[in-house]
């Protein structure tokens, strides 16, 4: 989400208040440092210059019986020689139980069903997914600290859109382990969004194409004023181009006339396939070839031939498009873009194949191995307070709405959930009841309609507002929060000048998760929300109504006839009742039928305020 920048007048830019703030793709095989380097976002490669680092880590035991652990390509070279203790595609365990594993038995990892979530059993001990991930992770710190030869301030991690709570905990728990100050956890497609700077473009629907090597997510965001939601997300955690290097593997062998072979000789004939088919992404044929136990095998494959083959695999990806399309209710027309994330995108006939899908070529200019983790530098960047120049800036945005409540329980929010701070807004509230001279003010926060789903952070009163009908006094209410996240609310009653106000810390006490969890229930019960939202402002409506008929029944009550005054009553009554009943409709048209039902009433009362008027007494006796 973009971030306005604000940068303080007057303050030259010092190189050494540039804080080291990280982006971290933490992938299913492949984990990635970024960071923004002379103003550009980019992967920190390691000391052999691979800016990849593959999601694995084996773990071993010294002569002396101590624990040692190889991380990225150095453990991969070992799985073949112990996959039991070489632990790779962990993103798959966090935050899950043995019951959430369907596939474990197929896994060779002595799982253990631990409360939170599963660990596995290795020569040194019980590992957790947690640590495991925490083990990469600061592999990944080492580098960028290597790098910029300085500690760092911060990362940004990304997480699967689809991540539950549970998932981000054991992510954030994992970055706490590797010494990480977590700034944001930051979701995948989000995070490829920032990389291509849409978040600076068209508001409107993106859709983010995942194709990596074992797993395809489909994401929509919606982009407003800078800020993306994630709309709907779908895929398949079982497909990727691992499969491609599957069929290809079995079509050669077919063609050289191979029978199957050992267990060996096939992950040979893979590791040759997946070579083969990612040299096809850029010529247009190749030689398959590989020493096999039975002799040389050596096919030549075609980009048609392989197309053919990737055919299946990519219906199967626009299959899940199409479903995610239709659960939003969007068309692929409407898509104002498409970007293209994961290393098995860069296969022409998968960008071809969701080209024309959406009617327009999709956004392939960054590396699609990068994508995630140069958008989580620039995300870092942003909250460390640097901004693209290396400027110091005033930090960060409120990650929920702050407001207050009004009549009926309702929710009236005064400052938006992502705004920048410092911020200040202010909006004019008024009374309820004729001669009200006090003022609840309660402050609340939080992404629903309803006070009692908000968080409550202060209540204070205003006191001494002169006794005016009701609706006539104007009371200004300021919210102001300051760089450092302190929230003041003053309230002024603008005619007697009376004010009182309050000072919170409106993050005090609250996690990151319990934000994101109130940001999510937010989204999922707007619809809901706003039908009771609806309800009650009606509710408030007919109180109103009812309050300003009893006042004018008590003043001028003799004006009426008594068939007048019984017809008055029952339209009074039909509120009362309709009032309890969750009826909108019928509640809106009864608080009607009553203002209609008055109109002659005060017809009646203004007239004879006029008369009294005349009669030499001053207007505001009456
Ligand atoms: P993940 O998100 O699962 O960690 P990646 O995004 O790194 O995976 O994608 C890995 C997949 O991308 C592998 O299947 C790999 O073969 C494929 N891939 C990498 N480079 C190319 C290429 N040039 N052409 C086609 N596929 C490629
Ligand atoms: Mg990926």
């Amino acid at each position: 989400m973009a971030l306005l920048q604000i940068s303080e007048p007057g303050q030259s830019p010092d190189p050494h208040q540039r804080r080291i703030a990280v982006g971290i793709d933490l992938g299913t095989t492949h984990s990635l440092v970024a960071a923004v380097r002379n103003g550009a976002a980019e992967c920190l490669p390691d000391a052999q210059g691979r800016v990849i680092l593959p999601s694995a880590v084996r773990y071993s035991l010294d002569a002396q019986g101590r624990t040692r652990r190889a991380i990225g390509f150095e453990a991969l070279a070992a799985q073949a020689e112990d996959p039991l203790n070489t632990v790779v595609s962990v993103k798959r365990f966090m935050g899950r139980r043995l019951a959430d594993l369907p596939d474990a038995g197929k896994l060779p990892y002595q799982f253990v069903d631990q409360p939170g979530m599963v660990s596995v059993k290795t020569v040194a001990g019980e590992k957790s997914p947690v640590e495991v991930s925490a083990e990469i992770l600061a592999s990944l710190r080492q580098r960028a600290e290597d790098t910029f030869n300085d500690d760092l301030f911060g990362a940004v991690i990304t997480v699967p859109a689809y991540f539950d709570d549970a998932q981000r905990q054991a992510t954030k728990d994992a970055a706490q382990m590797a010494g990480l100050n977590v700034l944001r956890l930051l979701n995948e497609p989000t995070a490829a969004a920032i990389a291509y700077g849409l978040d600076n473009g068209a508001e409107g629907l993106y859709a983010i194409y995942d194709l990596g090597g074992g797993t395809f997510d489909i994401s929509l965001l919606q982009l407003s004023r800078g800020v993306f939601e994630v709309v709907a997300t779908g895929g398949d955690s079982a497909l990727g181009g691992d499969d491609l290097d599957h069929v290809l593997a079995e079509a050669a062998m077919v063609e050289a006339g191979l029978q199957a072979v050992t267990p060996q000789d096939k992950r040979t004939v893979l590791v040759a396939a997946r070579r083969a088919k990612e040299k096809l992404s850029t010529d247009g044929s190749v030689h398959l070839s590989c020493a096999l136990s039975g002799g040389m095998l050596s096919v030549k494959v075609t980009r048609e031939r392989l197309n053919e083959l990737a055919k299946p695999l990519i219906d199967k990806t626009l299959a899940a498009v199409k479903r995610v399309l239709r659960d939003a209710k969007v068309k692929p027309d409407e898509v104002k873009g498409v970007v293209m994330v994961g290393g098995s995108t860069r296969t022409p006939a998968v960008r071809d194949a969701v080209g024309g899908f959406f009617g327009q070529p999709p956004l392939t200019d960054l590396n699609p191995d990068e994508v995630v983790a140069l958008g989580a530098a620039i995300q870092a960047n942003q909250l460390a307070g640097n901004n693209v120049q290396g400027e110091l800036l005033l930090l960060d945005v409120l990650p929920l709405s702050l407001g207050l409540e009004t009549m009926g329980g309702l929710v009236e929010r005064i400052i938006p959930r992502n705004t920048p701070i410092p911020s200040a807004r202010a909006q004019d509230f008024t009374t309820f009841k004729d001669g009200q001279t006090a003022l609840a003010v309660h402050v609340v926060q939080g992404e629903r309609e309803q006070v009692e789903h908000c968080r409550s952070l202060a209540r204070f009163e205003l006191r001494g507002i002169p006794p005016m009908a009701a609706g006539a006094a104007r009371i200004r209410v300021s919210f102001q929060v300051d760089a450092d996240g302190l929230l003041s609310v003053f309230a002024k009653e603008q005619i007697s000048g009376v004010e009182a106000s309050v000072i919170v810390k409106p993050s005090y006490g609250l996690s990151d998760d319990q934000v994101a969890h109130m940001l999510r229930e937010g989204f999922t019960t707007a619809a809901e929300d706003m039908k009771d939202r609806a309800l009650r402002e009606a509710r408030v409506e007919a109180e109103r109504m009812l309050e300003a008929t009893r006042t004018a029944l008590a003043a001028d009550g003799d004006l009426l006839s008594a068939e007048q005054r019984t017809h008055i009553d029952a339209l009074m009554t039909q509120i009362g009742q309709r009032c309890d009943r969750g009826d909108l409709e019928a509640l809106e048209a009864a608080t009607k039928a009553l203002a209609e039902g008055t109109e002659a009433f005060a017809a009646e009362r203004m007239n004879r305020s006029i008369r009294q008027a005349l009669a030499g007494r001053s207007l505001d006796q009456i």
